[in-house]
């Protein structure tokens, strides 16, 4: 069963094509990881997924709901308004940044969209949370604030409050390049845990080693567009693009 389906998605800014055509579908239960030099559109393609940027051209499908599609006059139409909130809810994102809210403590920024969005009450989202605080080795910290955690600790949190409403798709972007060298394993074991699990993910990352060990499928992406596509051991080993090859180079 697809969980996501994109044909012919463009975006630009200002102008500027940023995504030029990307067309890809995901699994229930694919780990996907997306790979390609700083620029290369990664970002701006989860950003079009979760609903935070909207796009120029072409479909979006989550879940078999057609989240945004695109005419024959070229007129984007999105859902309606209770459809792009299904579909909302079914692709969660983690941010590079952690994004937590400062001034809530763990426990707070776990439950707070649980109690908004999925309408739970106050003592049903803290069982919630603290189950997946349990989950993310974070149990004795739900009254911290995110300013006395480490940066490997917030971006757990950030990875519970996303799972706590119980997304379909999990997108990660780039989730350990705002961390110290030592702090990165933490939230890779987290990551390949979900993956164990069977969590449907698509993974933006810079960490080869951590890719190649995870997916089942991984997407290099040069220029706004999808240049290579396949199993972590063929991409990885046999890259058949130039693009690819010398982008891969530099991380041996
Ligand atoms: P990546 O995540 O692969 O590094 P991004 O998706 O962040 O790439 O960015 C792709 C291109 O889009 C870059 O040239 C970036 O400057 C541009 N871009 C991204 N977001 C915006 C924005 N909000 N306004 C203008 N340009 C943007
Ligand atoms: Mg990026």
């Amino acid at each position: 069963m697809n969980i996501i389906s994109v044909t012919d998605l463009k975006k630009g800014f200002d102008g500027l094509g940023v995504l030029k055509g990307i067309s890809f579908t995901l699994q229930k239960g694919e780990v996907l990881s997306v790979i390609g030099p700083s620029g290369s559109g990664k970002s701006t393609l989860l950003r079009c997924l979760t609903q935070l940027e909207p796009i120029d051209q072409g479909t979006i499908e989550v879940c078999g709901d057609t989240m945004v599609t695109t005419d024959s006059n070229g007129i984007v139409q999105y859902a309606s308004k209770n459809t792009l909130h299904t579909v909302r809810l079914h692709c969660g994102l983690v941010f590079q940044n952690f994004n937590l809210f400062p001034h809530m403590n763990v426990l707070r920024n776990i439950t707070e969209a649980q109690m908004h969005v999925l309408k739970k009450t106050k003592a049903e989202a803290e069982v919630t949370a603290r189950a997946l605080l349990v989950k993310m080795g974070l149990e004795e910290k739900e009254k911290a604030y995110p300013c006395q955690l480490s940066g490997g600790q917030q971006q757990r949190v950030s990875i519970a409050r996303a799972l706590a409403l119980n997304p379909e798709v999990l997108c990660f972007d780039e989730p350990t390049s705002a961390l110290d060298p030592e702090l990165t394993g933490e939230i890779l074991k987290v990551i390949k845990t979900l993956a164990k699990e069977k969590m449907t993910m698509i993974v933006v990352t810079h960490e080869m080693s951590f890719a190649r060990d995870i997916s089942d499928r991984v997407i290099f992406m040069d220029d706004g567009l999808i240049v290579e596509e396949g199993r972590p051991e063929e991409l990885f080993n046999r890259p058949k693009n130039e693009r690819t090859q010398r982008f891969l180079q530099r991380y041996e």
